[in-house]
Order: structure tokens, then sequence, then C-alpha cells
């Protein structure tokens, strides 16, 4: 084969038939040839990989607040895209709250686009919203290739995105069943979380208390009911409670199109480790008990959760009040976009796991729950979008080492085994100033 712009030879690269040794050939940033170690493929440039790492796919993550414009202090494109690559991440899915305008309209999705332009260091797509008022925004912003609508079922956080009542949700998937669109559900009740006790002060145990997993139960059973009527497909976000995955299991079995994430810190820590007074460590719903965290990895591994996915979602210290470390005025959403791979991978080998699960939880997952055709995988006419791991290595996460705007997060501190040691976007590595991320559509990725 001739015009190859890139000859990736790896020792071990990770493809659909397993971690093989590979040419790995590139023609105008797809992959076009898949070829045996020594098959002699000649390229422009050739990259020789040592048997120390593993050419992964570049990982795919469907969850992330990038927060401009509008919070563009909290984080922004420039700083987001430049952390997921160097964290491996190829392609990130924007959620359409926490920046303002949030994505419920066409012109909010303009906003956000033309916000984006020209600061991407990978590919990034939009989530939209799904509030109520909107729903005669919904089609057209389908149209316009959102790869989906995020809902909440209690107040957001944020009072620009309020939530959906159950009743509402019915409604609002009736109407996206009708053109196959994809909800995606924060899924926690609103009125059990009203009863519970209020949280206060800097006590994880008061905080844990008042994000019970009855909270989470019983929004998850009425997505699945709400589903089971209406056809539509729905996905639960950042699924904690561990007691939700039989009703997800036998949901499944009975054919409800449903699906489920759960993100890397509700698979590394626990609520019994985290500091009173750390709100690094605040997110909703919350970081739960060492068992309920090992009902994760159960889960993850029968298949029952699908994807593994950041929901990075920083903000400034202030709003940490790390000062105060008061778990009730904290903002809630951790900070992780970076270190989402070797976070997961340590973990992951610990039980067991092999890099081909990480890479179906972190890649090829999040990317067929998008619909994007063309990422999460090394395959055959698929971007030549990678991450160059060295699983055996390991390090100590630094905060000053991360691009993330603000340098708050629960894993500073924390010794990881893997490090990405280089990060590929359509057959070209990213450096410090590789700004040729695109903005992505449904269908058209
Ligand atoms: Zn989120």
């Amino acid at each position: 084969m001739t015009g190859l712009d890139l000859l990736i030879r790896a020792r071990r690269a990770l493809t659909a038939a397993g971690e093989v040794a590979r040419c790995i050939g590139v023609s105008e940033g797809r992959v076009v040839a898949i070829e045996p170690y020594e098959s002699g493929l000649t390229a422009e440039r050739t990259v020789d990989l040592g048997d120390d790492v593993v050419l992964l796919p570049g990982l795919v993550d469907t969850h992330v607040h990038v927060n401009e414009p509008g919070r563009t202090e909290w984080e922004g494109f420039a700083s987001a895209t430049r952390a997921a690559a160097a964290g491996g991440v190829t392609t990130i899915l924007d959620m359409p709250l926490n920046s303002i305008p949030p994505t419920v309209d066409v012109a909010s999705l303009a906003v956000k686009r033309k916000a984006a332009e020209g600061q991407l260091w990978i590919d990034v797509g939009f989530w939209g919203g799904a509030i109520p008022g909107n729903l005669g925004e919904l089609r057209r912003l389908h149209d316009a290739g959102v790869f989906g609508f995020k809902c909440f079922l209690l107040h957001s956080g944020v009072p620009e995105f309020p939530h959906l009542s159950p009743a509402d949700l019915e409604v609002y998937l009736q109407v996206l069943r009708s053109f196959g669109a994809l909800t995606i559900v924060h899924a926690e009740n609103d009125a059990a979380i009203e009863r519970a006790p209020s949280p206060h002060g800097g006590k994880y145990a008061a905080f844990l208390r008042s994000r019970p997993r009855g909270a989470e139960n019983v929004a998850v059973a009425q997505v699945i009911e709400a589903a089971r009527w209406t056809g539509a497909r729905v996905h639960v976000l950042h699924l904690s409670s561990s007691d939700a995955i039989p009703m997800i299991r036998s949901a499944r079995r009975d054919g409800v199109p449903i699906s489920a994430e759960t993100c890397p810190h509700y698979l590394v820590f626990t609520s019994e480790e985290v500091p009173d007074g750390s709100t690094q460590y605040k997110c909703c719903p919350p970081i739960r008990e060492a068992d309920n965290r090992e009902l994760l990895w159960h889960a993850l591994a029968e298949g029952v959760v699908d994807c593994v996915v950041s929901d990075h979602s920083p903000c400034t210290p202030e709003l940490k009040r790390l000062d105060t470390g008061d778990f009730g005025v904290a903002w809630g959403g951790i900070s992780g976009l970076q270190v989402g791979l070797p976070a997961v991978w340590t973990e992951a080998r610990r039980r067991g796991h092999g890099l081909d699960d990480v890479v179906r939880w972190m890649a090829e997952r999040p990317a067929a729950l998008a619909g994007l055709l063309r990422k999460g995988q090394i395959a055959l006419g698929y971007d030549a979008d990678f991450a160059v791991l060295a699983p055996d290595d390991a390090f100590v996460v630094d905060p000053a080492t991360l691009y993330h705007k603000n340098p708050i997060t629960p894993y500073a501190g924390r010794a990881l085994a893997g490090v990405v040691r280089a990060t590929y976007l359509r057959g070209v590595e990213t450096t410090d100033d590789t700004r040729r991320g695109r903005l992505l559509t449904r269908g058209g990725a």
C-alpha cells in the first residue's frame, strides 16, 4: 500500500482481535490498514512503539461539563480539551448545563459552537437539554446535530436549567421517541432528596445521608417505567447506587431500551475514606460505601453498566469552600478528566480486568451510546485517534501537571498506574500547539 501519512508499528495494539502486534496505517486521518507487525508497510512517517506501551483507541468521554461560555472561570474549551488530550481522551461530549446559555435551543447551541471554535485539542460534540418549556425546541435541536437530550429529575444546581417532573418526563420521552432521540437522565428523585436530612457542615457522613441510595433507586425505577411505556431510549447518568443494578438488569431482560454509566470516582473512592471537610470529593449522586463500589465493578464486568465516563464538573476553588469544608454549600462536581484512564486502569487491574475491558467501558461503549460511528475502536475506516499507554508505569497525581483550569481534585496525591505517553487525533500527535479538534454532529462522526 502506498500513500500512508503515518505508520504506527505497535508490538501491542488493542484491536477487535485483542492485544496483538500490528502495523496501523493511517491516511487522511483514518485507519486504512491493519497489518501484521512484520508486514513491511511504509509511510511518510513511521512511529515504532516498544513493548512497554499499548496502542489504545482514543477514549470517548460522553460526560464532560466544559462550562464555556458563561462559567468559563470553572473550565473552558481550551483547558478541558488540552487536559483530555493529555489523558488519552480524543472525543468529548459537552453537557448542556453550567455554561450560559444552557444548550436548550438552536440559538444557544450556535453560541456554544462559536465559543468552541479554534480552541479544541480534541473533537467535541454537544448534548442538548430538556427542560420545562423547551418541548417545542427539541426537534430543531436534534436536527442541528446534538447527540441526545439531558434532563434532571431534581434541582440541577443551576437556576437556568430547571428539572422535569416524572409526569413531564413521560411527555418528553414520547416526543423524543418520535424522532428516535436518546434521553440521558440525572436520576435522583426530587421528593426523596427534599425529605432526606439536609446536608450541612464538614462531616461526609452527614452529606451522604442527605443523598440516600433510595433517592437514586426511586428515580431509576421511574426512568425504567417511563421508557417501558413510551419505548423511548434512555440512559442513566453517573449511576452511584448499586441497589439500582438489579432493576436495570431486569429491565434489560424485558427489552426496555435502557443503558447506564458510572464514573471513575465511584469506582476508585469510598465514603469511608473521604476525610471530613474534603469537599473536593463532593458530587451528586455521592461517592458511597466500599461494598457499593464493589457491586458497581461487578455490574461493569457483567455488562449491566455499559460505560465509564468522567462527569468532569469542576469549579473555582472558592466555590468548593475548602476554607470551611462545608459539604452543604460547596459546589458538587468532581474534576478528573485528565486522570480517568489511569484511575480506572489502576483499580481495574487490581480486580483482574484487562485493558480490553477498560477500553470497552471508556471508548467503545460510549461511542456506541452516542452513535459515534468512527470513534472508540482501532478498526478500518475509523478515525486514527489513539492513546499510547504505558500500563506498568506509575505516577503520583500532581495538580500542577494537570491542564484543568482549576487545580482542585480528589485525585491529588494519589498513586496511579498507567502513564499516557502520547495521544493522536486523526493521525497527528497532540502537542501544546495542535488545536486540530473538530465540532462533531450526530451521525456525522
Ligand atoms: Zn454531569
